[in-house]
């Protein structure tokens, strides 16, 4: 039997540490019915800890402090609201492991990767410190000479931030940092099977010195009927979400009663493509993490890999070897790589996903099952020959499963990867570089891993086209989002 990388000692001291109430207008405070409702263990199915589940009157609650606090708050020196950002990515990095530990918790991936989650969120809070201080409107000469147009950048105002369970503090982070930055408040709900992580943020905020009412927290079990009443309130005027391409279709329309400034992070089908001149070695290493990285329960995980003919069974022997010789476990034991899967819903879906493109004739080189006993592991997965038409092929699998079909030309390639509504992201392996910008630019999505098998990055602009969402985060796009821009006309002959 393994020794644990952590005691339970530090599992409970963690779980101690976290508020467990919502926090609305500086203050951490019960549910106003006492409601309560359980975060669970995915690696288990073990309770960790109840948190308060918010009523719509909480909601509101917090839409009305974030109200209350943004005249302020937008008029609050930018220096000093970089400063609360810098001392909040100081305090992340100086807590990161009692952080990691609490997300590996809440959402089971491995400690490794909840490490990297917590420094990738960190990284917002820096990059938007650095950015609070560089907003900046224009002064031009009107083109007939006469006149000046001057423009003012301004916050948007009370926001409502919405996020998913997959990366519990970075989805937060890439709105939280750039709201703040800008000057906005704001109300935030994580998503109900892992708001520990969003509460320890709120937590770590407050200490960095962010004044009251700036950031609401509300933790909520029925989600519609605590978000949708703010959405058709008017003292919010912007919604940044993360999640499933279906939600977002149905707040996309609420958001349309107060005409709110929104934001879409939603689903994703990335194809990975290999071509025949591609670095074999590279873009087996790239499909790992493409794949693998939070146990496929990413909106940027490769969905659909595309090989060229030549290579497709290399290709698929040598993932098939790598991702069967990762270890599935508890995401706090060493040595672990793969952790369960959220919860038995997401399980049921891989499933049936897998059954679906099984019966349509793929054939399995890996896994293909469910791990029997505690928890929602499911086995990572290689399914080669998938016929068009499978399930696996359109829709977001979120799991650890590998579907690989071949291709024979270029054109083929690009027209199977484009075959989808959803355009967040593409990965694609080759070593011309005339193919490489050909095929960048005949991809209908958002973003491209060029030779690499992940794209996040604080620095740079994180978004979809298509189904798959509108805004950018990150990046220096990121805090345009929060921010209006309002034009002044100065006549006369100046
Ligand atoms: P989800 O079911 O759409 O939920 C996302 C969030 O919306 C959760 O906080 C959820 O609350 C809340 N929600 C659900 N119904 C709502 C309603 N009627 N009104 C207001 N809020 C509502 O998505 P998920 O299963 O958590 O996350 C997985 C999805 O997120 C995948 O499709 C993935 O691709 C996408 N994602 C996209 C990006 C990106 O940047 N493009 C990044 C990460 C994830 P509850 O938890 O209470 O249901």
């Amino acid at each position: 039997m393994s020794t644990r990388v952590s005691e339970p000692r530090e599992e409970s001291a963690v779980l101690n540490w976290v508020p467990k109430d919502l926090y609305i207008a500086g203050r951490w405070r019960a549910a106003s019915g006492g409601g309560v409702f359980a975060v669970e263990d995915p690696a288990t199915g073990e309770l960790l800890v109840e948190v308060a589940d918010a009523e719509p009157e909480d909601g509101l609650a917090a839409l009305a402090a974030a109200a209350e606090a943004q005249g302020e708050w937008g008029a609050f020196p930018s220096r000093e609201r970089g400063e609360i950002l810098r001392r909040a990515y100081q305090a992340i990095l100086a807590q990161a492991e009692q952080l990691a530990l609490l997300m590996t918790l809440e959402m089971g991936k491995a400690l490794s990767e909840s490490r990297a989650e917590i420094a990738y969120a960190a990284e917002f809070f820096r990059w938007f410190s650095e950015e609070a201080v560089r907003i900046h409107g224009r002064y031009m000469v009107n083109a007939t000479g006469k006149g000046r147009i001057l423009t003012m950048r301004e916050p948007v105002g009370p926001c409502v931030l919405v996020t998913p369970w997959n990366f519990p503090a970075a989805m937060g982070a890439r709105k939280i940092a750039p709201a703040i930055a800008a000057g906005c408040t704001m109300v935030v709900k994580p998503a109900q099977q892992t708001p520990l992580s969003m509460l320890a943020l709120a937590k770590i905020l407050e200490q960095a010195g962010l004044p009251a009412g700036v950031l609401n927290v509300i933790t909520a079990q029925r989600a519609g009927a605590v978000i949708e009443p703010l959405l058709k309130d008017p003292r919010a005027r912007k919604l940044s979400f993360t999640g499933s391409t279906e939600v977002g279709r149905r707040l996309i329309e609420l958001s349309a009663h107060q005409v709110l400034r929104v934001s879409m992070e939603l689903g994703g089908n990335a194809p990975f493509l290999v071509f025949d001149d591609a670095d074999l070695d590279a873009a087996i290493d790239g499909a790992m993490l493409a794949k693998m990285r939070n146990v496929g329960e990413a909106c940027t995980a490769a969905n659909r890999f595309y090989v060229h003919e030549s290579l497709v069974g290399e290709f698929a022997r040598r993932l098939a070897e790598r991702m069967g010789a990762l270890t599935l476990g508890r995401g706090t034991e060493p040595g672990i790589d793969v952790g369960p899967l959220i919860d038995e819903a997401q399980r049921s879906k891989v499933t049936e996903l897998v059954e679906d493109a099984v019966a349509r004739g793929a054939r399995v080189l890996l896994g293909a099952k469910r791990v029997h006993g505690r928890g929602y592991f499911y086995e990572p997965t290689v399914l080669i020959d998938v016929p068009d038409g499978s399930r696996l092929l359109s829709e977001e699998i979120f799991g650890p499963v590998a579907p690989i079909a071949a291709f024979a030309t270029e054109d083929e390639a690009i027209t199977a990867a484009n075959r989808t509504e959803y355009g967040l992201v593409a990965y694609l392996y080759t070593r011309d570089l005339d193919r490489a910008f050909r095929v960048c630019e005949r991809l209908h999505t958002g973003m491209i891993g060029l030779n690499q098998g992940v794209v996040s990055n604080a620095a740079a602009p994180f978004g979809g086209v298509k189904q798959s969402g509108f805004g950018r985060e990150g990046g220096f796009e990121g805090i345009e989002e929060y921010l209006e821009t309002k034009y002044v006309a100065l006549l006369g002959g100046l």
